[in-house]
């Protein structure tokens, strides 16, 4: 991973220098240049209620942002996003998501986006920085939204517990009105212990478990933090769901928010219609 990282760095970004031995720009300053040219692209990918059998109809969006770059293509979080983090990117790159996803939730046409919501991911250093609250009351104001249809995914690589203040954040988020979801639980720190700290509105059980579902032993980690959720009143959202079998699952232990290629994936302008749901992929 950092080996990649580092190749990154010194490789990418050789664009026709004078010599052949001129390092062209740093990922780095690319980065910086593609935020301010508009060079970030977002997908959104829908958040679906399958509560009714054979239905699946969408409550909102995740933004997932992606990097058009001029030589490279389309670059996916993956490819650029750990630099991002080292660097401190991240949090300029999270704020242009988070108002040009409420932008793009404002332009939705009605009746459809009035009671969706978007869903935008935050990175931990994002959250503590003094510029978050502004930049969400802002976003929300200028579109127009109510602040429920605002949700904050924490996507934490680091532990939460070593950034101060977060716990004040998150309730002064909840404030605002908007929601606040932690992301790829069950994974890394985003533990069950976690829940009873933190003040959120929603967890998302990671792909991982739901990979392995219908297997036994995922099923009861489904069911556990299910109770668990409902203990705390929050909500639970599964992600990565590909399979019939595992879309089935679920609805039987009763989760009925779901998101993941069987249901629809991340696009440019994904079709936000009820839609059915069967036993082969749909879209
Ligand atoms: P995430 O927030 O957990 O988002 C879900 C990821 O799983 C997305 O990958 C999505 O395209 C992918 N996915 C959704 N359904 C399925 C499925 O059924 N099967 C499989 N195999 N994958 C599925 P993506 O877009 O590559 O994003 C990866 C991660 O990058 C995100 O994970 C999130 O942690 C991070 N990320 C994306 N956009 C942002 C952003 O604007 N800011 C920050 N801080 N992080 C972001
Ligand atoms: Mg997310
Ligand atoms: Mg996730
Ligand atoms: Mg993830």
């Amino acid at each position: 991973m950092d080996d990649a990282k580092r190749r990154g760095r010194n490789q990418v970004g050789v664009s026709g220098g004078s010599t052949p031995s001129t390092p062209g720009p740093s990922l780095e300053a690319e980065l910086r240049t593609a935020l301010e040219v508009g060079h970030l692209r977002l997908h959104f990918q829908p958040v679906v209620d399958v509560s009714v059998p054979g239905m699946a109809s969408v409550v909102g969006a995740e933004a997932l942002v992606r990097w058009d770059h001029p030589r490279l293509g389309l670059l996916s979080p993956a490819a650029f996003l750990p630099l991002a983090e080292e660097t401190g990117q991240i949090t300029d790159i999270d704020l242009w998501v988070i108002e040009a996803a409420c932008r793009w939730l404002a332009a939705t046409p009605e009746p459809e986006s009035g009671a969706l919501h978007v869903a935008v991911n935050v990175a931990g250093r994002t959250l503590v920085d003094p510029r978050l609250l502004s930049t969400v009351r802002g976003a929300l104001h200028n579109n127009g939204l109510a602040p429920r249809q605002l949700v904050l995914e924490i996507v934490e690589t680091r532990s939460l517990a070593d950034l101060p203040g977060v716990v004040e954040r998150l309730g002064e988020l909840r404030q605002l009105g908007a929601r606040v979801s932690l992301d790829d639980f069950g994974t890394g720190y985003s533990t069950l212990a976690w829940l009873k700290h933190l003040p959120v509105d929603q967890i998302k059980i990671d792909r991982s478990f739901i990979t392995a579902l219908p297997e036994r032993e995922s099923v009861a980690l489904v069911r556990g933090v299910l109770a668990l959720a409902a203990e705390l009143g929050v909500e639970v959202v599964a992600e990565g769901v590909e399979l019939f079998e595992q879309l089935e699952a679920l609805r039987e232990a009763e989760c009925h928010l779901v998101q993941g290629y069987l249901l629809g994936r991340p696009e440019v302008e994904p079709s936000l219609a009820t839609r059915m749901v069967g036993t082969s992929p749909v879209g």
